[in-house]
């Protein structure tokens, strides 16, 4: 049996390249997306900003319509007094001048306060196109890199798909079933030694007899606890694997 499970750990070691590669490239789309949302928002920005100096500058034309054809008012009751003879109707054009001429000052204050207001407004829309400019300018370089990362990630995964295809070939057909669906579960190693009497899955200890059957290596042997599939360590029949060569390596280097 255990013999079986030869295989399967070194597809297993290839399966963990495979979830470490997969995650990283998790972890880089979501840079690309997190400058993308930055760009995004600061877009949103200028629009929303454009649009309301637009808005302004309709008010302001309408106010200075509204100036000049307060003006124009001025002027006809100004030439219409200029022809009148009788006081009383000169002093009605008079009160009635007054009240235009408040009018206009009125409305003079309050366009060019909105001209202020939209001079402001479009210095600030200056400030978010310039920060637009420059996070444009260096997103894209930090975007690229990780493009080129995700590419990379992405050979080193098809030739990782590539070998483990070639050995998943090799391997018996159940054992590999059973790897897989625990593995598509646990997302983790899941063929695993039993070191000092414990699951090294999931480090609950484990009773004597069990680790007695797993010694045996007569049948595969799963962990009551996290259903990791046990192997025994120092068995010889893993020789030759990833695993033995890591360990004898470890032992070598003195680790
Ligand atoms: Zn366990």
């Amino acid at each position: 049996m255990l013999q079986n499970l030869k295989v399967i750990l070194d597809i297993q070691e290839l399966d963990m390249k495979m979830i470490r590669l997969m995650r990283l490239k998790k972890e880089r789309l979501k840079e690309i997306e997190h400058i993308d949302s930055l760009r995004q928002e600061l877009q949103k920005q200028q629009v929303e900003k454009q649009d309301e100096i637009a808005e302004l500058s309709r008010t302001i034309s309408n106010q200075e319509d509204k100036i000049t054809e307060i003006k124009e008012r001025l002027k006809k009751l100004e030439t219409k007094q200029n022809s009148v003879k009788k006081v009383d109707e000169f002093n009605a054009l008079t009160h009635e001048m007054t009240t235009s001429e408040r009018e206009r000052i009125a409305t003079e204050q309050i366009t060019s306060d909105l001209i202020d207001k939209r001079n402001l407004e479009e210095e600030i829309l200056g400030k978010i196109k310039e920060s637009l400019e420059q996070s444009e300018e260096s997103s894209r370089n930090l975007e690229n890199e990780i493009k080129e990362s995700i590419r990379l990630i992405n050979l080193e995964g098809s030739d990782l798909k590539v070998s483990r295809d070639e050995m998943a070939k090799t391997a018996e057909p159940e054992v590999l079933r059973i790897y897989q669906r625990l593995l598509n579960n646990k997302k983790d190693r899941v063929v695993v030694p039993i070191e000092n009497r414990t699951c090294s899955g999931c480090h609950i200890a484990l009773t004597a007899q069990h680790e007695n059957v797993v010694r045996k290596g007569e049948r595969l042997t799963f962990c009551e606890h996290c259903s990791r599939i046990h192997y025994w360590q120092e068995s010889a029949a893993i020789e030759g694997t990833a695993v033995a060569t890591k360990r004898r390596r470890r032992k070598a280097a003195g680790v």
